[in-house]
């Protein structure tokens, strides 16, 4: 049997792509392999659970678009399947005269993104948050809390409700492209299909070599330590909190963040892994660290960011420096409030000129679509992602002829 499609990844891009395909094409045979027993077990099951809202990302990229479309999606889907989520606004906080500033950019390309903020003074942040310090702020009040491991078992449900299928705990090892279909060895099985999509997060460059992709990047694991706070009045916030981030790196500087749960995280650092998907603090992968210590663009990056990628090391390594970050907003929290919480690994491609790669990126052949980065916030934009997958499938000779289209996407989000 030929599939018109198999996905590998079933991450929060792989379920929404493979519920996409079936949503324009009914009659497909759709079937998602994850090497994983369980969905959204890397990235998607590991991160802060944003609804971002959009405004960091360059004007005019893929991801300031998606984003903007994604948050609204993600909520329309939350709403169809009974999924929890709350739009508290977030706050960026500015502490210094400089910070003030990078509020002012940051005020800026919302506003050329779309998104409506609002700049708040000393008094009325206190007003608002009474636990926090800060010279000034921006409100963003679309920014929202969710669980994403949550819209993976609907995706899975619904993938399976229209036919589909997702094999778990099968790993792919080698893919080839012929003039009539792609073939593809996981788990000592062959799958033979008319389109191959790939969602492999941490293993993308990976899985684009195995399929004979001229690849020129390589994903570099940062790993995102996190804590729990302990909740008490002197740590009482309402609303994600954040400080400026720095305009040179894809990275937000640890936040504080409410869970749909009713927690409150700290997190997340941004510190060199030394394993892909080893989870645990001192996880190291030999390969991993080999793979990247081969590459040129490593090297380049590690010296033009070695200063703050010293300075995660030590919010890593010492507890009370990365108490101290949060403390810049937070005064009154102190050591014994943070409790050590699961990492995230993040995927962040780098190219061989040493560039973090920011935008999302995608690499088609006849037959195939490869997601090569799909850093944060690919979980808010996982619907769109999905859609524009689909759209460059559907411009594709590999189109599955024996079945038929079906309606094409609205702004209800997935089904
Ligand atoms: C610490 C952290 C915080 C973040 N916070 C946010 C946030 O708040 N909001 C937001 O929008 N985004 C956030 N992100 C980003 C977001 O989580 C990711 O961009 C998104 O989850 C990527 O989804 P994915 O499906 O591409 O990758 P993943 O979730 O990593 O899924 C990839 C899947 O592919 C599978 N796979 C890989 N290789 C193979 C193979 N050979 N065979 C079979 N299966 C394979 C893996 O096992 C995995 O299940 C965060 C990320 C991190 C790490």
């Amino acid at each position: 049997m030929i599939h018109d499609f198999c996905v590998v990844g079933a991450g929060i891009v792989g379920l929404a792509t493979a519920a996409e395909l079936l949503r324009r094409w009914p009659d497909a045979s759709v079937v998602v392999l994850e090497k994983e027993p369980h969905v959204a077990v890397h990235q998607t099951g590991h991160n802060s659970g944003v609804i971002h809202a959009g405004i960091y990302y360059k004007p005019g990229s893929v991801k300031a678009d998606f984003c903007r479309r994604g948050a609204e999606a993600t909520r329309d889907f939350c709403d169809q399947h009974a999924i929890a989520y709350e739009t508290r606004g977030k706050l960026v906080v500015a502490t210094t005269q400089t910070e003030r500033q990078g509020l002012d950019q940051l005020e800026a390309n919302a506003h050329a993104n779309g998104i409506g903020v609002e700049k708040i003074d000393a008094v009325e942040l206190r007003r608002r948050e009474p636990r926090l310090s800060g010279l000034a702020a921006l409100f963003v009040p679309e920014t929202g809390i969710v669980d994403y491991s949550q819209l993976c078992d609907a995706l899975s449900r619904s993938l399976v409700r229209a036919g589909g299928e997702l094999v778990l705990g099968v790993e792919v090892e080698a893919i080839s492209e012929t003039g009539s279909c792609v073939i593809v060895h996981a788990g000592g099985r062959t799958w033979r299909t008319s389109n191959f999509i790939a969602c492999a997060g941490l293993q993308s460059d990976r899985i684009a070599r195995l399929a004979g992709l001229p690849v020129d990047y390589r994903i570099i694991p940062f790993r995102g330590e996190y804590y729990d706070v302990v909740q008490q009045e002197r740590t009482r916030v309402h609303h994600l909190i954040y400080p400026v981030p720095s305009p040179d790196l894809p990275f937000l500087g640890i936040h504080l963040t409410p869970t749909i749960h009713g927690g409150l995280t700290a997190g997340p650092n941004a510190v060199l892994g030394l394993a892909r998907e080893g989870y645990r603090r001192g996880s190291l992968d030999i390969g991993d660290v080999a793979d990247y210590l081969s590459f040129p663009g490593f090297w380049r990056l590690l010296r033009r960011h070695w200063r703050s990628g010293l300075g995660e090391w030590k919010n890593s390594l010492s507890k009370p420096q990365y108490v101290a970050e949060c403390r810049k907003f937070l005064p009154e929290l102190k050591d014994d409030d943070l409790q050590p919480r699961a990492a995230g690994i993040r995927a962040q491609a780098v190219t061989r000129s040493g560039d973090l790669i920011h935008d999302f990126l995608f690499l088609d052949t006849a037959r195939m679509v490869h997601v090569c980065n799909a850093p944060s916030p690919a979980a808010t934009s996982a619907i769109p992602i999905a859609r524009h997958i689909a759209d460059l499938v559907q411009k594709k000779d590999a189109l599955p002829r024996s079945v038929t289209v079906g309606r094409q996407f609205d702004d209800a989000g997935l089904s």
